[in-house]
């Protein structure tokens, strides 16, 4: 990798080279937008390119520190993610950075700590970081992502230089996905149904998601019928309940965007172009609005923890209703 590969982040990608070039990299900084479009990748480069030992724009891959930091045992380059079964990141954690930048760097160069997912830290733990974010000692930088600003405190945010990252366009996604090893045909699908984010589009290529869609969308949407069975139900919570609804949302959306437009190219579903065009016809626009908000509302519940069952039966039972 290297900033070459990091795809339609030209500004965010133009601003740390600037950075660099003035020999300007000092304090904190937010990479702040949505998931899988290369905040966590251009924190890497950015912390390879900062301790290259060739110096150049971007970093050569191939020094001992580049080498390092690529497998993940470079001793002054430390990434936090969020943790446990609360999904956060803890004051505990939090102490152990402080600790570590109470020490002098290991090797000679600068020492990188990345925090991930910085809106699910606690506020506890976002207290305690601030010291460290208004002036973090000397040759340390300090890196937080977020995919959005509204778990942060207003004095965390205060303390970063905030570089905006963005979803990336169709086309880019597509192109991305087809210098790999995959057909055109997945590679415009995933590219739609993936909103903006490579990351998203990846997953689709690795996990087989599309799968879930047939199933889902046979069980709530064609047999509605057949929703009180048992076996429906047990199915999807056995399978990936969230994933599952996702794509039923998707199909929903798409129902109702084809209410508006003609255009295929606005569908994420864009290889069920005709299915949608012909059954979007059947529903009025108030009662595909009144579903997408049942389903939202289930993937709510669902988060929350409520009995997988109890939320899909009601579902169920409110998308079947005129
Ligand atoms: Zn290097």
């Amino acid at each position: 990798m290297s900033f070459k590969n990091i795809i339609g982040q030209a500004i965010a990608v133009r601003s740390l080279k600037n950075l660099i070039a003035q020999d300007q990299v000092r304090g904190s900084y937010l990479f702040l937008g949505p998931d899988g479009v290369g905040k966590r990748t251009t924190s890497i480069e950015f912390a390879k390119v900062i301790n290259c030992e060739r110096g150049t724009e971007d970093p050569c891959n191939t020094c001992v520190s580049c080498v390092k930091v690529n497998s993940a045992n470079h001793p002054d380059v430390f990434t936090i993610y969020p943790e446990g079964a609360s999904y956060s990141i803890k004051i505990e954690k939090i102490r152990d950075i402080i600790y570590q930048a109470s020490l002098k760097p290991y090797e000679a160069g600068k020492r990188v700590f990345i925090i991930n997912d910085t809106e699910e830290m606690t506020e506890e733990a976002q207290n305690a970081l601030l010291k460290l974010l208004e002036e973090p000692p000397r040759n340390h930088i300090l890196i937080l992502t977020a995919s959005n600003t509204a778990g942060l405190l207003p004095t965390v945010l205060s303390r970063c230089k905030v570089l905006k990252f963005y979803s990336l366009g169709q086309d880019q996604i597509q192109e991305f996905l087809q210098g790999g090893d995959i057909e055109e045909e997945e590679a415009i699908l995933f590219s739609h149904m993936a909103l903006g984010s490579l990351g998203r589009a990846i997953d689709f290529k690795e996990k087989g998601i599309i799968a879930l869609r047939e199933q889902v969308v046979n069980d709530f949407f064609f047999r509605k019928s057949a929703l009180f069975r048992e076996k429906v139900l047990t199915e999807h919570i056995d399978g990936e309940i969230a994933e599952s609804l996702y794509m039923l949302l998707c199909w929903y959306r798409d129902l109702l965007v084809s209410k508006f437009t003609d255009a295929q190219r606005n569908l994420l579903n864009i290889d069920k172009a005709s299915e949608i065009a012909s059954y979007a016809g059947r529903f009025s626009k108030e009662k595909l609005e009144k579903d997408l908000l049942n389903i939202m509302k289930t993937i709510a519940y669902l988060r929350r923890n409520m009995n997988p069952k109890i939320a899909l039966f009601n579902m169920a039972v409110q998308l079947k209703r005129a």
